[in-house]
């Protein structure tokens, strides 16, 4: 196999890890996620009621869940500063509550791990709107200074928050 060949096999590969997470693959419809209960149907995943026999729909795991049970985040946010770090419970209630509420809209827009640093936090997500939205959400309430950067063809998104 020479080397043209090696490339083209990771770039293969790399499409078929990418595509685990769309949320507009080819599902039946509707199809119901076995650990959040949300919904595809017409094209996108909602939070909905089904009916009470389920029992012939499609079930599988909606993409943000797998994102979760595989440890793959799309959104990755730093949090650091010394005001961060004394103001880190108000910040973190704000962020929870932004996230809820893109969640509620977009069940695929959820916040994964909150995760202690030395210097601050690390918080991951499952969708690129989501970590933005927190970082927007963050800066507005208390300036600062906001960065983001996007990657992976802007399926994931790296978002800094410094005060
Ligand atoms: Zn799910």
């Amino acid at each position: 196999m020479n080397k043209n060949q090696f490339g083209r096999r990771d770039k293969l590969i790399q499409e078929k890890r990418i595509d685990t997470y769309q949320q507009t693959t080819k599902l039946p419809d509707p199809t119901v996620c076995t650990r959040c209960g949300c919904v595809f149907s017409n094209g996108r995943w909602s939070w909905q009621e089904l009916p009470a026999d389920t029992h012939n729909i499609n079930k599988t795991l909606c993409p943000a869940c797998k994102r979760i049970e595989d440890n793959v985040p799309a959104g990755y946010m730093d949090l650091s500063g010394e005001f961060f770090v004394s103001h880190k419970n108000e910040i973190l209630r704000l962020i929870k509550n932004e996230a809820d509420a893109e969640s509620q809209e977009h069940p695929m827009e959820r916040l994964m791990e909150i995760a202690e640093k030395p210097e601050g936090v690390l918080i991951t997500t499952t969708g690129i709107h989501v970590a933005r939205r927190l970082g927007e959400a963050v800066e507005k309430a208390y300036r600062g200074q906001l960065d983001y950067t996007y990657g992976d063809d802007e399926k994931t998104i790296r978002v800094s928050w410094r005060r």
